[in-house]
Formats: structure tokens, C-alpha cells, sequence
């Protein structure tokens, strides 16, 4: 499949990529672009945002001829790598029979009974096309059935980039506040302050924090990333989860996990099944469907019939689009026995004592944490951050220079610290990757 199998290549012999035709591409494509990019999120890279011919296995080709190892994977949903050959023909034979049809499939419920044997929490689902949407489904439906406003989110967890949710994502040492009742800090410029005017913030494995605040009896939801994986690779402490599902349980509050980053990818089911803990509602976007634009909102049936008979509205003109169905629903095949994931956790281990390997030979103080399908290597700390705060203290700058460095050498990550690893990286890929990690980590020693 891999036409430059990684094994192949003799680094040494390789001279350091350039990226001057996609710097290029950039400065022209930036005439009606802002920024020649389609997301804020794909800025600011350096030394360019990258663009990108193909994609294949754990690779990415870019304009300037240079094969790339990658660890974006998409900002996640690449599980099976790029362009698995099983999903291009599920969706080539869906192309055939057209592309939507205002209507249902029968494909839509396929996707969604396998879903609902594989996600615990899945008694009934609807699916959207982004994530952001689904974080908006599942907060109208906690606020229908609890007829109450207040939702707590926590420091650091992102849910999407809308109005109401877009609060206290990256906040500073300067702007934070109180780590127990953080200020809550918009997170753009045109933000509607009525929107996240019901929204909370608290720091996140605080457990007694969010028992006080239920307790008032006035909050409809709290949601949270069950694992912190947007600002760092961090584990819920023991009991944490247990503890809020119970004070939510005790106070007539919806319990919401954003599963977006996490299903799919930590357990076939999801953070919930690999943590024991099930939530009311779930969002589940990425992994779902291997890069085409299909997310969730999935739980209890009688929060879910709300769209039905509750008076709680859901729409969206590509919601269940049958290509991106017939993707999903070969995607759930193939990871609903938790065999696929399962494989991946032994090279994601060795990936990770690696590169803590590397940087402590290196001098570098760092700590590589979460699980080995989605983790985080967070420079500067000595020790396992519990919450956003102990992230404040991480070495941004080194390990943007870092990823710099990785990616001359033909390696690429996310320059917030996160490393998705996906079916196809195999021995050669992680083997070429820890030596492009061992060099990097010299560099900005
Ligand atoms: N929730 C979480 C936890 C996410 O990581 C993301 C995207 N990174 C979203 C929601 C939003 O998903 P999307 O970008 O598909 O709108």
C-alpha cells in the first residue's frame, strides 16, 4: 500500500525538507483564504501551514515531494490510517447510487444499531456532520429535560467553537483566576456574552468542586472530555468519574462526556467503556467515520426522543449524508471488537518510553502521558498533570521548536503536544520516528 515503505529510507542520506512550494501555495491561496487555511486551527504551523497532495497509510505527500510520517492523522479521526482501501470502496459503490437524497438510508440505521451495540451509553442516537454540532444537540437536549440553564464545563476542555462552549479553552497565568471558580475567558474575538452567560467553569479531577456546585440543584448538564486530551493527555483521577456521575445522578443533572477525540479511539466504546462510567449523552465526531465529516450526539432513549416528542429541534442538511454512512459504517466494522484499537497499544507504549527516553537522554525535562492511542508529550513538567493549571507550566515554545525540528526531519505532530497513532503506523514508522525524535530532541536541548 505504502509506496515508500518507512524501513526503506536511510535518513542520513536524506538533506533536511523544505517546505518553499507549500509556503508558496499559502501566500497565493491567502488572496481569498484568510490565512490560506478553511480553520483557525490550521495556523500559525511552522514554518507553514502545510498543503498537502496525498495521503496513504501512517503518510502524508506534500507539494514539495516530501513524505511525511504523520501523527496529525487529520487532528484525529485517521484511525485506519489514510485511505484505507475497505472504506474508498464502500464509498465508491455509494457514489453510484447517489449522494443525498433528503430522505433516510438504510445505511444510516445500520450505522446506528452498530453503534448502539458498541457505545454503552448509545440506547438511541442522531448523527450531524461536526462535532461542534453535536456538543450543541446534546446541550439542547440536557436543558429540555431538566427545564434549567446552567451548565458547568471545566478549564481547558474543548467542546467547539461556538459561542456557548468557547469559554476558558486556553486560558493564562494571566487572565485564570481562582483555581476553583476560574474566571471564565471567552475564547474569541464576537462572541455573544448572553450566549456563554450560562456557562460555568471549574477545574477539572476536582471532585468536591463539582459536588458543591450541584448540589444548589439548578445545573442542567456538566460536560467534560472524560480524558482530557485537547490540552494535554490527562487520565481522570480514581473515582473522579464515578463521583461526578453519582452528585449528577443525586441532582437531577445530565451527565455529558464529549467523546469526540476519545471514541472510537481509547476503547471501541469509547472512554466510557474503558473507564466504566456511563454518561446520559455522549458526542462522538473523529474516529466515527476515518475522515468523513460525520459526528454524533448518542444516550438515554428518553433524553434522545425529545427530537421526537419533547419539542427539542435537531436539523442539519447533511446529517447521515449516505457516503459518508457508507464510511462510517465500514469504520464501526472494523473497530467494534476492539481488536484494531487493542493492536495499536503496543507501538503507541513503545512510542512513548521512546521519545521519554529520548528527552531525558537529551536533558530535556518532559512528561509523556495519556494512553497509547492519543497521548501527550508536555515539555517543562516532571510530573503528571492532574488539571489545566499544572499545564500552565509546560514549555510551549521548545516544543513548537521541537515539532519544527520532527517535522525538517519528515516527522509531524501537533505542536500543542498530542500524538494520534493510527492502525498503519507499523515498526518501521515508529522505529524512523524515534530516530527523527532522538535528533530533534538534541537540537533544542
Ligand atoms: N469536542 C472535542 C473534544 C473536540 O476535540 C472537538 C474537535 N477537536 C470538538 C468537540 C469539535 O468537533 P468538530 O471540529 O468536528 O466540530
Amino acid at each position: 500500500m505504502n509506496d515508500t515503505p518507512a524501513g526503506r529510507i536511510n535518513r542520513e542520506q536524506q538533506p533536511l525538507a523544505s517546505f518553499d512550494e507549500s509556503k508558496r501555495c499559502i501566500a497565493s491561496a491567502s488572496r481569498f483564504l484568510p490565512g490560506g487555511v478553511s480553520s483557525n486551527f490550521r495556523l500559525g504551523m511552522i514554518p507553514t501551514p502545510l498543503v498537502i497532495e496525498r495521503a496513504d497509510g501512517p503518510f502524508l505527500f506534500d507539494v514539495d515531494g516530501n513524505r511525511l510520517i504523520d501523527y496529525y492523522l487529520g487532528m484525529g479521526p485517521m484511525i485506519l490510517g489514510h485511505n484505507p482501501e475497505p472504506i474508498r470502496r464502500a464509498v465508491i459503490t455509494q457514489l453510484e447510487r447517489g449522494l443525498l437524497y433528503g430522505a433516510q438510508s438504510r445505511l444510516e440505521a445500520q450505522v446506528a444499531e452498530l453503534f448502539h451495540t458498541i457505545v454503552p451509553c448509545a440506547e438511541k442516537l442522531r448523527f450531524t456532520s461536526s462535532g461542534s454540532e453535536a456538543v450543541q444537540a446534546a446541550l439542547r437536549l440536557a436543558r429540555a429535560e431538566t427545564g434549567r440553564n446552567a451548565v458547568i464545563k471545566f478549564e481547558g476542555h474543548y467542546h467547539g467553537w461556538f459561542d456557548n462552549v468557547l469559554v476558558s479553552v486556553q486560558a493564562t497565568p494571566d487572565n485564570a483566576g481562582d483555581p476553583v471558580r476560574p474566571n471564565r475567558n471567552p475564547g474569541s474575538a464576537g462572541q455573544d456574552a448572553t450566549a456563554w452567560g450560562n456557562v460555568e467553569v471549574l477545574g477539572w479531577n476536582d471532585l468536591a468542586a463539582v459536588e458543591a456546585r450541584l448540589a444548589v440543584g439548578d445545573v442542567a448538564a456538566v460536560i467534560m472530555e472524560p480524558m482530557m486530551c485537547n490540552a494535554g493527555g490527562i487520565l481522570p483521577g480514581d473515582g473522579y468519574l464515578q463521583g461526578v456521575r453519582e452528585a449528577c445522578t443525586r441532582n437531577g443533572t445530565v451527565l455529558i462526556f464529549d467523546e469526540v477525540v476519545t471514541g472510537f479511539r481509547v476503547a471501541a466504546g469509547g472512554a466510557q467503556q474503558l473507564f466504566g462510567v456511563t454518561p446520559d449523552i455522549a458526542t462522538f465526531g473523529k474516529c466515527l467515520a476515518n475522515g468523513f465529516p460525520v459526528a454524533a450526539v448518542a444516550g438515554r432513549a428518553d433524553l434522545l426522543d425529545r427530537f421526537v416528542s419533547g419539542g427539542a429541534v435537531h436539523g442539519g442538511t447533511y446529517n447521515a449524508q449516505p457516503v459518508s454512512m457508507a464510511a462510517a459504517l465500514v469504520t464501526l466494522q472494523t473497530l467494534c471488537d476492539g481488536r484494531v484499537i487493542d493492536a495499536i497499544a503496543p507501538l503507541g507504549r513503545r512510542l512513548m518510553t521512546g521519545i521519554a527516553s529520548h528527552l531525558t537522554d537529551a536533558g530535556i525535562p518532559a512528561v509523556v502521558s495519556g494512553l497509547p492511542q492519543i497521548f501527550n508529550v508536555s515539555f517543562g513538567l516532571t510530573q503528571p498533570a492532574r488539571n489545566y493549571r499544572d499545564l500552565m507550566q509546560v514549555d510551549r515554545l521548545r516544543y513548537v521548536r521541537f515539532c519544527g525540528e520532527m517535522l525538517k526531519r519528515r516527522v509531524r505532530a501537533l505542536e500543542r503536544g498530542a500524538w494520534f497513532l493510527s492502525a498503519t503506523h507499523d515498526e518501521a514508522a515508529i522505529h524512523e520516528t524515534l530516530a527523527v525524535i532522538a535528533e530533534a530532541a538534541q537540537e533544542v536541548k
